[in-house]
């Protein structure tokens, strides 16, 4: 096979074909070859694990691909490898056509949300996950897939949990079907088990060794001691963290003074496992900034040669972070330094700059979220720094309650990080947080099925008519509590997307159809209809990107006095609606970067929104809810009562009551009591809303409930608005919103209720 390989490469491309198939040869996978071959054909189900770099998914799916053509019937394959992440699916596809030495779209493709390559010929399709499930609506039976290789499996991620249970119950049903399942290094045993014993494989790997730094190493590299001190108060006695200075006498480091003051803000003290939550409150990225400077600016003039990979929280973090070494004398020196970021939402231009060499004598660092922890290996990496926390959505069943937060990794993750040193030679990592920090991480991330709220997931069971909802859950690898599981019902009942029965509505049907959180969907349904789509689009887009508001630390304050201007009647939504009309207006004068910095947005969501409303509205399309006049879609856009009432639609039931006292208001929602504003929320200006009710997007939890973005709205709106507008059962969700607002007990807004009521029960009677 590998001389066939060589065959298909042009005369000019010989030499580089040679090069690739020496490199793939010199990859762990490879020697396992006929091993995964052979399990594979011996058995319906494998599991195969290995570090992350030894070729599992840019090798196996071509070991597949390549046998299979060769052997006699071998021409009828067709193998789906899916990827957690739609930058994955692209990239590796990319990357396994030109070791092929192909064009993409001819042996191998790949499918994500909106976009794809592929032809006729097309034998090996990487797609994310969700593609997976969509075509499982319609082709249950997956008819002409041979092999379906899962990846990434080790992430937990919640549509390859769900994809897992599908595929489980397909198994029997379709013999010959291949399922391959990989993964760094994880708990095989759990997966194996959960497909009656199938057998694992292992790719031996090897990693160099790599020095570990913690906080208290790295600190005394800047002449500081960090220590735990006995400390004698009031209560007894305590352990808190100080840094001293070695050399007495000098001035205290910006560095140190930061650290401690980080140290000091979360209550630093010494931590057992049982006291991990209270790690929570330790921002690292505030000593981080400094602390990291100071790495990379040590690594650049002292060390060794190699890449530095940056892990950090999060896509925000990384975008001020790189703003502040641009301005560094040598880190923001493109002759010295090749400073690149690596996240879920770039392009794949702008990615594959990632796996080039710098210039001559440059350093590359790459600032990157947990991407690249397993799913893209940067191969010239021999210096890590690690912030030791990741954005994840977690969600507190009992309290409903969504929250996207930083969080701590596990300490898989934090080896997973530290491993990413050691490819190519011995390496460093730099862990920015104590040892005693990363003893009280969790062994294991918790699968995203049991800490995130799972609507979404649950129309997808319905629109694939795969029975009774909690039953099917039940029946999960690791299964979610029940109460999650009957909040989420609850709520697609309430906003009506399922019926008292369980069943999907038609509006249920409309939203299975957009791979959006229900509530937007609904929006943008609702947009489409009115004939109000450009503020909906805008609105719905706003959500779904990075808040495009900023509030930089040291400028608040005149970031939310910028963001208050665009406030039109105690609406966020409005407001973003008016920040991007703006925008849009100064690109024409290609002034659009001024107008962002002036304004405190922020360019990249923008540009985001941009491309994201084109998509939304193909969608939109292709469910039938819109034809491609703009003009009829848009008679109604300026109506912005119309617009409050759409988003009303689609947020309820986020809704808090305003209570009203002398000088100020206060917000209280049914299952919170009172809540907060964030205070970058055009309504925390106000001192009066003179409305009776804000519907919000979001709402979360840190040590009080803040509500994310919201907008005041009127009685008559709620009443018409909130919920479910299905004809056939106006009563119930009168009924309900009746609960709510007696809940409230205020008499004149029980009062308007009623005569409202009495009205719609007139008008549905005629
Ligand atoms: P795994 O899935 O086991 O983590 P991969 O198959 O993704 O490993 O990668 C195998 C090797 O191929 C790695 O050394 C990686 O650096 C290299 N590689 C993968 N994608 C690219 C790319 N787009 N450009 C250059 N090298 C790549
Ligand atoms: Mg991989």
């Amino acid at each position: 096979m590998a001389e066939k390989f060589a065959t298909v490469q042009s005369a000019t491309g010989l030499a580089e074909g040679r090069k690739m198939l020496e490199f793939r040869k010199s990859l762990p996978a490879y020697k396992e070859k006929d091993a995964i071959l052979t399990a594979i054909s011996q058995n319906q189900v494998v599991i195969i694990s290995g570090e992350t770099g030894c070729g599992k998914t840019t090798q196996i799916p071509q070991f597949i691909l390549e046998s299979e053509i060769e052997s006699v019937q071998g021409a009828g394959c067709s193998i789906i490898c899916t990827q957690p992440r739609r930058i994955s699916a692209m990239s590796v596809s990319e990357r396994v056509a030109s070791e092929r030495g192909e064009q993409l779209g001819e042996c191998v493709g790949y499918k994500v949300r909106l976009e794809g390559i592929r032809g006729r010929d097309t034998r090996l399709l990487f797609c994310t996950t969700g593609i997976l499930l969509r075509r499982m609506l319609v082709d249950r039976n997956l008819r002409g897939i041979t092999h379906v290789i899962v990846d990434e499996i080790h992430e937990r991620g919640m549509n390859e949990d769900f994809l897992l249970i599908v595929l489980k119950d397909l198994l029997p049903h379709r013999p010959e079907l291949r399922l391959i399942l990989m993964s760094a290094t994880l708990d095989a045993e759990l997966f194996s088990s959960y497909f009656g014993g199938a057998p694992i494989l292992r790719i031996p790997g090897f990693t160099y060794p790599v020095q570990t730094h913690f906080l208290e190493n790295i600190l005394e590299m800047t002449g500081y001691k960090l220590t735990l001190h006995n400390q004698i108060d009031d209560y007894g006695q305590e352990k808190v963290w100080r840094t001293s200075k070695q050399a007495p006498g000098k001035r205290k480091s910006q560095i140190a003074s930061s650290v401690e003051e980080a140290l000091r803000a979360a209550d630093f003290k010494e931590y057992s496992p049982q006291t991990r939550e209270s790690l929570s409150c330790w921002n690292p990225d505030c000593i981080g900034f400094n602390l990291i400077e100071y790495l990379l600016c040590n690594i650049c003039e002292n060390e060794r040669p190699g890449a530095v990979l940056v892990f950090m929280t999060g896509w925000d973090d990384i975008c001020s972070l790189k703003d502040k070494l641009l301005s560094h004398p040598i880190l923001g020196d493109p002759s010295q330094v090749l400073l690149l970021t690596c996240h879920g939402s770039m392009a794949s231009s702008e990615q594959r700059l990632i796996f080039d060499e710098p210039n001559d004598g440059a350093r590359k660092i790459v600032l990157a979220t947990n991407i690249a922890e397993t799913s893209i290996t940067i191969n010239d990496v021999v210096f890590v720094l690690d912030c030791g926390k990741a954005k994840e959505t977690s969600y507190d069943a009992l309290n409903n309650t969504p929250c996207l937060l930083p969080s701590w990794i596990s300490k898989v993750s934090a080896q997973q990080r530290r491993g990413r040193a050691g490819r190519v030679q011995p390496g460093e990592c730099y862990h920015l947080y104590p040892r005693c920090v990363y003893e009280a991480f969790a062994e294991y991330q918790l699968p995203e099925i049991l800490r995130t709220p799972l609507q979404s997931l649950c129309l997808q069971i319905k629109s694939l008519k795969l029975g009774s909802i909690s039953e099917f859950l039940s029946r999960a690898l690791q299964s979610p509590e029940l109460l999650a599981v009957q909040n989420a019902i609850d709520y697609l009942k309430i906003i009506g997307a399922l019926d008292k029965n369980e069943n999907l509505t038609v509006l249920g049907q409309y939203l299975t159809m957009l791979p959006l959180e229900p509530k937007l969907g609904k929006m943008l349904i609702l947009g489409a209809i009115f004939n109000c789509l450009d503020p909906i689009l805008t609105v719905v887009c706003g959500l779904s990107v990075r808040d495009p508001f900023l509030t930089p630390m040291d400028k608040r304050d005149l970031a939310e006095a910028a963001k208050s201007q665009f406030s039109r009647d105690y609406s966020d939504h409005l407001a973003l609606v008016r920040a991007y009309e703006g925008w849009k207006d100064a690109e024409i004068d290609f002034a659009g970067y001024d107008y962002c910095w002036k304004n405190f947005l922020s360019i990249q969501s923008m540009k985001a929104i941009d491309t994201l409303r084109n998509e939304f509205f193909s969608l939109l399309k292709d469910a039938g809810l819109v034809d491609s006049n703009t003009a009829t879609c848009n008679a109604w856009s300026h109506e912005e009562h119309l617009i409050r009432a759409i988003i009303c639609y689609g947020l309820y039931p986020g809704l808090s009551s305003v209570v009203h006292n002398e000088k100020s208001f206060s917000l209280k929602t049914m299952e919170d009591g009172q809540v907060l504003l964030y205070s970058n929320s055009v309504n925390a200006r106000e001192s009066k809303i003179p409305y009776p009710w804000l519907v919000f997007n979001e709402k979360i939890k840190v040590n009080a409930v803040f509500l994310r973005d919201s907008t005041a709205i009127s009685d008559s709106v709620l009443l018409l608005f909130g919920g479910s507008i299905s004809k056939g059962d106006i009563d119930g969700h009168l009924k309900m919103l009746g609960g709510y607002l007696e809940f409230f007990m205020e008499p004149d807004i029980a009062e308007t209720y009623q005569s409202l009521r009495r009205e719609l029960d007139e008008l549905i009677q005629t």
